[in-house]
């Protein structure tokens, strides 16, 4: 039987605006020795916007712009999405891809209009024979340094643009980290992006501990060898790719709004309210609750 003190926290918290799955995820969350989030959709508002638009000849920006997101248009990624709606805004007139395949942490390739087109990051295009040239290279690492996503795409094998993606911290993210940095937990960032994009998002969060182009195995690997080092994580993820993360760390907590079920489902705790806020309170409240019952 759960604890009276355990159900009142739970009561309390899900007023909160939290919905705890177990009881016993307030015990583990009073336990916790590093808080680890997922970067986008997660300390970010998860709903990019296009930055800017680079293409490279016979392309021009509409026309590179049409090609991704053609490409992107059954994608369930937030990058995709933002590459379609930004085509949409701009008036682009989209295909319908006539076969997409999703690489996990990459991006897609797509057939559109009978053109093989990759829209991902530099890995992607190097696994697609894809010449990044050095000019358009520099011009995306000054994006990802400023801490925007940089995607490249390529038609038939050749690079047509580049597309940078911005994506800002939510409000309450420096804050939250703050926060719970001076309950003595250990802040983390874990992301699939890549390493320049990650250290500018987790400085503007106050993040030091920066781990990046992490794959959904790679956030299971590290939660496992906190763990395994005597540590407690709390996972906080939105996406997807982090529902493995979730599931083995000591308390998963999913992001209710923009977050997937697939990642809620792997979650001991759901954020109703889609937003970090409360979880420095929740710490709080799960540490006085376990000094209660013992
Ligand atoms: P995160 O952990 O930050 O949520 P992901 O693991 O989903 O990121 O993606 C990692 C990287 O792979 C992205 O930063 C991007 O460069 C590339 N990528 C993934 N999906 C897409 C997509 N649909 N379109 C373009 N790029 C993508
Ligand atoms: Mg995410």
């Amino acid at each position: 039987a759960t604890p009276t003190a355990i159900m009142a926290a739970i009561g309390n918290a899900s007023k909160r605006g939290f919905l705890t799955r177990e009881g016993s995820a307030m015990e583990s969350l009073a336990r916790t020795t590093h808080v680890v989030f997922d970067k986008t959709g997660t300390l970010t508002t998860g709903v990019p916007t296009i930055a800017s638009l680079e293409a490279v000849s016979p392309f021009d920006p509409r026309s590179m712009l049409e090609l991704a997101a053609s490409a992107e248009r059954k994608s369930e990624h937030p990058l995709g999405k933002a590459i379609v709606e930004g085509a949409e805004s701009r008036g682009c007139a989209l295909s319908d891809p006539e076969r997409f395949d999703v690489l996990v942490g990459r991006g897609l390739t797509a057939t559109v209009a009978g053109r093989r087109v990759a829209v991902g990051n530099a890995e992607l295009m190097a696994s697609e024979s894809v010449e990044v040239a050095e000019d358009a290279l520099a011009r995306a690492q000054r994006e990802e340094a400023a801490g925007r996503t940089a995607v490249f795409v390529s038609c038939d094998g050749r690079l047509a643009g580049t597309i940078a993606l911005a994506d800002g911290l939510r409000d309450e993210s420096a804050h939250v980290v703050s926060d719970l940095a001076s309950m003595g937990l250990v802040p983390v960032l874990l992301t699939g992006d890549n390493e320049r994009t990650a250290r500018t998002i987790a400085a503007q969060a106050g993040i030091g501990e920066v781990h990046a182009a992490c794959l959904p195995e790679d956030k299971m690997a590290y939660v496992q060898r906190i763990e395994a080092a005597g540590g407690k994580v709390c996972m906080i993820g939105d996406g997807v790719n982090d529902a493995p993360a979730l599931r083995l760390a000591s308390v998963g907590v999913a992001m209710g709004g923009v977050g997937s079920d697939v990642a809620a489902d792997a979650s001991d705790i759901v954020l109703v309210d889609d937003g970090l806020s409360g979880l420095a309170h929740l710490m709080a409240l799960s540490r006085r609750t376990l000094r209660t019952i013992r």
